[in-house]
Formats: C-alpha cells, structure tokens, sequence
C-alpha cells in the first residue's frame, strides 16, 4: 500500500491547489480526480463559460462595429461549433498545465474514483480498470458539487440539459428556456443571447440574480429586457412535455414556454455519494454539505474538506483558499478562512463585480448604512468604449465609514472591484478608498466617485438632491 502524508480526494480548484500547497510545504501528496484535473471550475464550468462569453463579446462588438466607425462589408456570423472547439483547446491547455505543476512539485496524481474505506485508508478504483489501496496521515476531501434537479425537469443530457452539456453544445437552439435566473442562468442567458437565439428564463423568486443586492437585480432586469431576453420571474415549471420537435414547459400559474431545449440551472448539490462518510464519521449539514471548522476541520480526526462540497459560497476562488488552508493545517500549520472580503465576478452582459453585503444584509446586520453611488455613462472612458452601462454602487456604515459593500456592475467590472476587496479585506474606509487618486481615464473612477457621492463629493453628478 502507497503511503502518503496527505491524500486529497478531487482534483478540482480546492483539491489540485491543496496538493500544491502541500508539497510546498515539504508533504508526499497524492491527489486521485476520477475525471479531468482541473474539476467543474476548468472542465464545464467557470473557464469554458468565459471563453464562450469571451467569444459572443467579441461577436457583440463586431456586429456593433459601425457605431465606432468600421465598417464590416457581409456582416459577422457567429460559429458556434467553432467557439467550442477554442474553448476545448484553452480547457486542454489548462489541465495540461495542472499536470505540469504536479510533476514540477512532485505531486502524485491518480485517475480513478477514491472512496475512504477505514480511517487514514483510501481504495481507489482506477480509470485503467486496477485497484489501488492509500495510507495516508490527513485526507483532504475536495469532491465538489455538480448540478442539482428537480423531479419536474429530468435531465437528458440532450433538449433537457445542465450546464456541463451547455459548454459542449455545438448548434444553437433557435429557442432556448433556462429555468434558474441565477449567476449561471443570467450567464448563460446573455451568452446565447448574443449568438442569436430567442432566450426566456424562468425563476421561481421575484428577481432574477436572487441572491444579490437589489439594485443590481432591478438593474439586470432592464438589461436582460433590452437584450430582449424574456425573464419571467415568481413563475415555476410544473412539468415539460414533448409535442412533435418541441418541448413544451407548463408553468405552475397557468401558460407555457415552448422551446428546442431547456438549460437547468437551478443549484448545486454536493459530491458525498459513494465516499464512505459515514464510515469515519464525516458529519453532514442540512444541504447535504460537510460541516467544517474556520480551520476546514471535519467532525473525523484528521480529515480536512474544501471547496463546494462544503457548501456556499460555492466559488472556484473560495475552493483554492480552502483548499490551501486545509493543506497548510494537515500540515501542521493554522490557519484559518475568513470570509469577510470576498469577490465574486457575474459574467453577464455588462458584467458584475460584488463585494461584501447586500443592502438587505447590512441593514439586518444591524448597520445603519450610508449608500453612494456613480453610474458609468458619466465617466469618459465608459463613453470612449460605448461601454456605457451600469452603475458603481457603495454601502458603507454612516457611523465610522467602513466598507460593507460594492456592487459595480459595468464593463470589466469583476476586476474593478478587487480595489474595494483590498480595501475592505484591510479596513480601508470608503473616504480612504474616495481619497486615493485613481488613473484618469479608467472605468475605476466609478468607484472612486461613488466613494466620493457617499459624502456628497461626487464631482461629475449632479448634488444628490437633485436626483430622482
Ligand atoms: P470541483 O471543481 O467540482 O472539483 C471536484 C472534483 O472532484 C471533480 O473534478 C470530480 O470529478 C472529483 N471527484 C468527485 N468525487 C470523486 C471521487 N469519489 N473520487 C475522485 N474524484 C472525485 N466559480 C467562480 O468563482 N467563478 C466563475 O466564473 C464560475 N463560473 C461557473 C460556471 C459554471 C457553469 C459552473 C457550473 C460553475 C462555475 N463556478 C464559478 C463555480 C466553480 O466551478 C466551483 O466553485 C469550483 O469548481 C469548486 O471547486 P471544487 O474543487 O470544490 O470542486
């Protein structure tokens, strides 16, 4: 039987990051991954998404080319089937990479399905068919989750699909419902948007991005409308049926989405299935996710987990720091997450870049809050680039001017709000953040503006009396 320091069960954001970490750290790692490294994030989910929605902007600004004036003689037409196969060469490209850097740093990688099958022991059923038994002093459990459904929309992989086969398809559906207005959903709604299909999303709660700040949903909402993307939202599937070609979605109010294929994106279940938990004591919570401690601790002496099978937020960037805290602690180390300060990017169109809490959050946080705010047409940049939608929206405490929230939401605006993410994560106020003098002519000044209108020192709006 091999025999390891540390024995990470998933290869992908949180477990392949881990197993870096730990070799880093002087560990014999060995890290199994049933299916590609690199996990949901590089195989069907955050890097295939943006390198379709990378390709649809560029197919945006081409078909709006004249505005800036040039002139494209015969048009643009959008290739789907080639889009995908760029996107597969990126993904391929990255999973090589991780195999790279788990030969430079002497990381261990076995393909097979690992399930734990006595304290410190993994049995590994590999790809090539064999069996392989681990020992190992910590076990890291990084499974990740995989898309979630309902009785009333069965998957096929083929008209009914998630976004693991979304990422593959090749022909755009003339027609296409997404039932699930959340990050994914929106996401993937201005994507096939933009290639040309007719796009309805259906959400069961009275906005689309749920979950998000307020303005930012209302906001989306006017977006998605002038991208003629038909949301309609408090509304639910009661069941699909076929008629001909056709999949017919009957809502449970009464009316009907007909459409050549249905996209579910309603959330996330987490990979616990088959691992053997209940063998070592690994304790669940009520969704399913593992329960862990700040020190990404189970309830079984030492077994670490990281990364979405943990739960929300269910991000890649998240996995990485879990996966790299755990690491650091079956190490020897301690270190602890802290959640306060983190970014998350919503690659719609315009794009959306978050930061800390909602209004609603504050608010039953206790704070009273102070909201400052700076919409994007009012910066030249924005204008130079037509990139004129959106708005820079800051919530701080009116008492001592802390930094509770940013939502921006506009070109680039998951980079742009990583100044804030620095700001907040060092308990910078919003009149330091207003203060510091930022690049002319940048979309970031938006920021800096709101920052500013916060006190009412916006200098390019109008005072805030004055406004509707
Ligand atoms: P995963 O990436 O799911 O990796 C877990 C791995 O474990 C998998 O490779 C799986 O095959 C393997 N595994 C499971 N069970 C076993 C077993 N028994 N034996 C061996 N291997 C096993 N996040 C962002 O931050 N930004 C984005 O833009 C973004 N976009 C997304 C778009 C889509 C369409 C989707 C679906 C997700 C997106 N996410 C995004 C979320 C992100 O992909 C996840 O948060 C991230 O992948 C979680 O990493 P993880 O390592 O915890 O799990």
């Amino acid at each position: 039987m091999a025999a390891f320091d540390l024995a990470i069960i998933g290869g992908g954001p949180a477990g392949y990051v881990a197993g870096v970490r730990a070799a880093q750290l002087g560990g014999r790692c060995v890290v199994v991954e049933r299916d590609e490294l690199g996990g949901t994030c590089l195989n069907w989910g955050c890097i295939p998404s943006k390198s379709l929605i990378a390709a649809a902007e560029v197919f945006r600004s081409v078909k709006r080319a004249e505005r800036y004036g040039i002139e494209i003689p015969g048009g643009a037409h959008a290739d789907l089937a080639a889009m995908v196969a760029r996107k597969d060469g990126i993904v391929a490209g990255l999973v090589k990479g991780i195999g790279a850097l788990f030969r430079a740093h002497g990381v261990r990688h076995v393909a097979g399905e690992a399930e734990i099958s006595a304290p410190g022991e993994i049995l590994v059923r590999r790809r090539d068919g064999a069996r392989e038994e681990i020992s190992a002093r910590k076990i890291i459990i990084a499974t990740g989750s995989r898309p979630a459904q309902v009785p009333a929309l069965p998957i096929d992989g083929e008209r009914v699909i998630s976004s693991e086969q979304a990422v593959h398809m090749k022909r755009l559906p003339a027609r296409l419902l997404i039932v699930g207005a959340g990050v994914i959903g929106c996401e993937f709604a201005c994507l096939y948007r933009e290639l040309g299909a007719e796009v309805a999303l259906v959400e069961a709660l009275d906005r689309v991005l749920p979950l998000g700040d307020e303005d930012v949903s209302r906001l989306m909402e006017r977006e998605l409308k002038k991208q003629k993307i038909n949301a309609r939202l408090g509304e639910r599937i009661a069941c699909v049926s076929r008629e001909g070609g056709e999949l017919v979605a009957v809502l449970e109010g009464g009316g009907e989405v007909r459409a050549d294929t249905i996209l579910v994106s309603i959330g996330r279940t987490m990979n616990t299935a088959g691992l053997g938990l209940e063998r070592i004591g690994v304790r669940l919570g009520e969704r399913g996710e593992i329960q862990v401690s700040e020190r990404m601790e189970t309830s079984a002496p030492g077994v670490y987990a990281a990364g979405d099978v943990t739960g929300d937020p269910m991000l890649a960037h998240v996995a990485s720091a879990e996966g790299v805290a755990a690491a650091e602690n079956a190490m020897g180390g301690e270190a602890r997450m802290d959640y306060r300060a983190i970014p998350a990017g919503i690659f719609t169109h315009p794009e959306i870049g978050v930061v800390g809490m909602t209004e609603r959050e504050a608010a039953e946080a206790g704070r009273e809050a102070r909201v400052g705010r700076f919409p994007m047409r009012a910066l030249g940049k924005a204008q130079a680039e037509r990139a004129i939608e959106g708005e820079a929206k800051i919530i701080a405490d009116a008492g001592d001017d802390a930094i509770l929230g940013v939502h921006v939401v506009g070109a680039r605006a998951a980079e742009v709000v990583h100044e804030a993410a620095v700001a907040m994560r060092n308990g910078l106020t919003a009149s330091a953040l207003a203060r510091t003098i930022h690049a002319h002519p940048t979309l970031s000044e938006a920021l800096m503006e709101a920052a500013h209108d916060l006190h009412g020192a916006a200098i390019h709006a109008p005072p805030r009396k004055m406004r509707r």
